[in-house]
């Protein structure tokens, strides 16, 4: 190609991100061949990269924070979106003090960079960040949620929070350009990659397409979400690295049309219509109402005429990136709000009463009261919960078909699906959020057969499987707000004790006791779905 010809795909407009100098970083300026050079010591990267995550593991953008308050201020918000936006704020307020993470989940650490050949910084910037990255997760209250194959079945924790996927691209000047991003497992579990064709392009098609896979996302991953679409692109991981930095709002200063040499293009109209969209799907906030989503990006990138990748995404509530830079002039952070209290109005909202269930009493006691709920009843659970994820359930699931005998704690309290992040010196419990619900849906019908865990307490929604299944066995499954983990935390929890398996670590058997834990019917014994009911296209 003639060098006229080529232009930068991505072309980004002016950085308008809002840093804050956090020092010099031993950075050094010199001036060789012509050209400034600058030289940053290994150390400054570790540094960076430790204080990055440590920050976002507490600090959202304001921005995000402006639009939870939107929500409050919306007189067209309802009950139900109003309160997941004042508890994700209550819980901005809690994480901000810095001892209780956003979210129990403190996710992958991500780390995509753009170097300038003339920075020099002796090469081991993978390493670097990895030093850094496992700092933090080592010294502060966050979990440690990488697991290591051992072998294709066998996995075991790697107990520091790495690997990281760290990927640094070469490019011109003396800057170093960075996004520290912390992804959270139930957020990264909603990318999307939709191989489709030249048929597609046509508006009315392309809508089509889009309502029905934006649907499918359901609330599993704690919206309001930030989401993105990408249609075209040159490879498959082109279209999905393009969603993940579309994600962060990497990409906002696009250029606003397409040209001749293919530049990648925000569709602010699409946009605008794919958010409508996302309004009217009765998801809301977790649990009904419009706000599915804050906002949405759509690009649109080049393609090979033979293929159109299409790629969608979501960042979820612990919505956790931070910009960087490291210029001759030091090292920069990009300011996150060390105030959320300034969006939460003082005044408590009026939301609808929830119906008080004493955990206390046996089992069959609570399975007749919700019995007499509708889907949909707000819930305040009080008593003892037991606490399992994907690995007790596998291990569980072994132990009953091999027909060994079961411990009394499967059947006498609901499971609550959760794995706490570390517990602060001087409280009661880590961060603990609810997990994916649906992850444990393939266990439901032989469980729930066998009398083992009839309550379920989670987030998201569940397949059409597990509402049978409930129906069949008198089986109820209740979800409580994700992403507001430290709230969970110090409001409503008042003791933690492992039971079982503690070699799993945060995915041990505990038991927890909670006081007004806030919760939602979801689905009920005779099999009805608030999220099925509500919104038909959604899985
Ligand atoms: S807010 Fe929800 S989806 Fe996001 S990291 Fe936390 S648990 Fe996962």
């Amino acid at each position: 190609m003639a060098e006229a010809d080529y232009a930068p795909l991505f072309q980004h407009g002016p950085d308008r991100t809002d840093y804050e100098r956090l020092g010099d970083g031993g950075v050094v300026r010199e001036r060789w061949r012509g050209r400034d050079w600058l030289i940053v010591p290994r150390e400054t990267l570790a540094d960076l990269a430790a204080e990055a995550f440590a920050r976002s593991a507490h600090l959202l953008r304001p921005s995000h924070l402006a639009q939870l308050r939107a929500i409050l201020d919306d007189p067209d918000s309802g009950d139900n979106d109003r309160s997941v936006a004042r508890a994700l704020l209550h819980n901005a307020v809690i994480a901000a003090a810095g001892a209780l993470p956003l979210c129990q989940d403190t996710g992958t650490a991500v780390v995509i960079g753009e170097k300038g050949e003339q920075v020099l910084t002796g090469g081991e910037d993978v390493a670097a960040f990895s030093d850094g990255i496992a700092r933090t997760y080592a010294t502060r209250n966050l979990r440690f949620s990488q697991l290591a194959p051992l072998s294709l079945y066998e996995e075991r924790n790697t107990g520091s929070n790495l690997p990281a996927q760290i990927e640094i691209a070469a490019g011109p000047g003396s800057d170093y350009r960075l996004l520290f991003v912390a992804k959270g497992g139930g957020s990264a579990n909603k990318t999307f990659l939709f191989q489709q064709n030249t048929a597609l392009l046509s508006p009315e098609r392309l809508r089509a397409f889009l309502a029905e896979k934006v649907a499918t996302l359901g609330a599993a991953a704690c919206p309001p979400y930030h989401l993105a679409l990408v249609i075209g692109g040159l490879s498959a991981e082109q279209t999905l690295k393009t969603v993940k930095l579309a994600n962060c709002r990497a990409l906002d200063n696009l250029p606003e049309s397409g040209d001749a040499s293919g530049r990648a293009f925000r569709d602010r109209a699409l946009e605008a219509e794919v958010l409508a969209i996302t309004r009217e799907l009765g998801i809301g906030a977790q649990f009904g109402g419009k706000y599915f989503c804050h906002d949405v990006r759509v690009i649109r990138l080049p393609r090979h005429a033979g293929s159109l990748p299409v790629g969608l995404g979501v960042s979820c509530s612990a919505d956790r990136q931070t910009a960087a830079k490291i210029t001759a002039e030091g090292v920069f952070l990009e300011r996150l709000e060390a105030h959320p209290e300034r969006f939460l109005p003082e005044l408590d909202e009026c939301v609808a009463p929830a119906v008080p269930i004493d955990l206390t009493q046996p089992m069959e006691g609570i399975r007749r009261q919700l019995a007499t709920l509708p889907v949909g009843t707000r819930l305040s659970l009080t008593g003892p919960l037991v606490v399992a994820r994907d690995k007790a359930h596998a291990a569980l699931s072994e132990r009953l078909a091999a027909g060994g005998t079961l411990p009394d704690y499967l059947r006498d309290h609901p499971v609550y699906y959760a794995g706490p992040a570390k517990t602060p010196d001087g409280m009661v419990s880590g961060a603990f959020g609810p997990t994916t619900a649906s992850r444990m849906d393939g266990y439901m019908e032989t469980f729930l057969a066998a009398g083992v865990w009839p309550i379920s307490l989670g987030k998201g929604n569940r397949s059409a499987a597990v509402a049978d299944a409930c129906a069949r066995h008198g089986g109820f499954y209740l979800g409580t707000i994700g992403g507001a983990a430290a709230a969970i935390a110090r409001d409503h929890i008042r003791s933690v004790e492992t039971l079982d398996m503690e070699e799993l670590g945060m995915e041990a058997v505990r038991r927890i006791e909670v006081v007004d834990l806030p919760a939602f019917l979801v689905i009920d014994d005779k099999g009805r779905d608030f999220y099925r009911d509500r919104a038909p296209t959604a899985a």
